[in-house]
């Protein structure tokens, strides 16, 4: 599982600012999608050495923190509990504020290892700025600028000195040839009884290995000659519930495994329809760049009416992830079980294709040439090469020059190229500009 780290402060330290700026690099696949809901208190932050998800405890508790102890911090004390450090946040323009100190007892009392990052430090004297805070007695104090990314690598340099060594070797002694998938959902969408009906009908052994921080179950499973790694599946370990309270946590939960996978199932109850909740989901599983297929559960219990109606609302709320399959199936009866795998394996495939520069270029040379991008200002921006730029989600850089006053229309136009080209098919795709002569 990944790390915790929590963000805590008064209103209007800044913490929401830093919170988008440590996840921001992968928020960006995230950002200019309409139909998606971002979530803005969780995020996984993968600028450091290892990634961690990040809470922003601002913006959990929905309501100004006047003192931790009333009703509503009961969320924000929960983010604590499970973090492996806090970054309690103050503002050097106000200056040392007496809710700082109540914050700052109280964060002291769960005995967390603490970073005081003072913020807005942006034109002023530093020195100055943290020597009114030293009467709080941090032993790690940082001056930041969070709206100008300044102390970030300081900041993270000493989490990272902080969060648990990596755990995440089980992935690593795994099976190489094995697909690793997790099933995501809100409660009750039927996780487990998929997962339960995925191994019930191939009759596999249930391993559990015991993973350091918090149990991680992997379930080896294979079907039609494809062997997968389900990680994680919450069913496995049937409602082993610790606290209620912690449910709510499950989204810190969800990102881990999404570390972990390369796929991303995400299920949801065909007969409600898709949710603000299932979209916020599925705004996480872009935002880890995992490969992603939907699938409608439930399918069973439904009339041609219902499923029509369903059916169009999911074309509707989907139109952001196109490229995403769906599938409709019955976890209880076993119904569409196939065509689900077989989405996963494409997904999968799309996902891990080697992408070749010389290849690229001749592609995009077809799409130029099919479709020259309009001109702006009386010139044309020019394409000239891409060459591949990472792994999940696979991306393409693409050098040229005025590229920034590419249409977004034409952008998804070389998108949807590429994808046609290289079948990619159920991953999120980035395709990014440079410019130089
Ligand atoms: P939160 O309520 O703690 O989440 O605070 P926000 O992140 O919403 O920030 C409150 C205000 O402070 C916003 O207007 C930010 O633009 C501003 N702010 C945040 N970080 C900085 C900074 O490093 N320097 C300056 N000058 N302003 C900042
Ligand atoms: P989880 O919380 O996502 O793991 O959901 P469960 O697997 O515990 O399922 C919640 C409820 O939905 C249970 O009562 C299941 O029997 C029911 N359920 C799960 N899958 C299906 C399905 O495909 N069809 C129908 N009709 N009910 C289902």
């Amino acid at each position: 599982m990944l790390p915790v780290v929590a963000l805590v402060g008064r209103p209007n330290v800044g913490k929401s600012t830093l919170f988008n700026v440590m996840t921001g690099s992968r928020d960006a696949l995230v950002a200019d999608l309409p139909g998606v809901t971002r979530d803005r208190h969780y995020g996984v932050c993968r600028r450091g050495e290892r990634p961690f998800v990040v809470i922003d405890t601002g913006g959990l508790s929905g309501v100004e923190i006047d003192d931790l102890s009333i009703a509503a911090a009961r969320q924000v004390r929960l983010a604590i509990a499970e973090s492996a450090a806090v970054v309690f946040m103050v503002d050097a323009r106000d200056g040392l504020m007496p809710q700082d100190r109540s914050i700052l007892d109280e964060l002291r009392r769960c005995g967390k290892p603490l970073l005081l990052a003072v913020n807005k430090t942006d034109g002023l004297d530093v020195a100055t700025a943290l020597a009114e805070f030293a009467a709080l007695g941090a032993s790690h104090v940082l001056p930041i600028a969070a709206s100008h990314s300044r102390g970030l690598d300081d900041l993270l340099q000493v989490l990272a000195e902080w969060l648990p060594p990596d755990s995440a070797d089980a992935a690593a002694v795994e099976d190489p040839d094995a697909i690793r998938v997790a099933m995501v959902g809100r409660p009750n969408v039927g996780k487990s009884t998929l997962v339960n009906r995925l191994l019930g009908e191939e009759r596999l052994v249930v391993s559990e290995t015991a993973g350091t921080t918090r149990d991680s179950i992997r379930v080896p499973l294979e079907r039609d000659g494809q062997r997968y790694v389900l990680v994680d599946t919450a069913g496995v370990r049937r409602r082993a519930r610790v606290d209620d309270g912690l449910e709510k946590l499950s989204v810190i939960k969800t990102l881990g495994t999404l570390e972990q996978v390369e796929v991303a199932v995400l299920l949801l109850d065909a007969g409600e329809g898709i949710t603000d909740q299932d979209l916020t989901l599925i705004g996480h599983v872009l935002a880890s760049g995992r490969a992603l297929v939907i699938a409608a559960n439930k399918w069973d219990g439904m009339d041609s009416y219902a499923r029509t109606q369903c059916k169009s609302g999911l074309e509707r709320r989907l139109d952001f992830v196109p490229w995403a399959q769906v599938v409709f199936i019955s976890g209880l009866h076993g119904s569409g079980l196939r065509e689900l795998m077989r989405a996963v394996r494409r997904a999968h495939a799309s996902a891990t294709t080697e992408l070749v520069a010389s290849s690229l270029t001749r592609t995009l040379e077809q799409a130029v040439t099919a479709y020259q991008p309009p001109l702006v200002r009386g010139h044309m921006p020019k394409l000239r090469f891409a060459h591949p730029g990472g792994h999940a989600p696979p991306s393409i850089i693409i050098h040229g020059s005025r590229t920034a006053h590419l249409a977004p229309a034409y952008r998804k136009y070389l998108e949807n190229f590429f994808r046609r080209r290289y079948k990619l098919v159920g991953t999120p795709v980035r395709i990014d500009f440079r410019d130089g002569e």
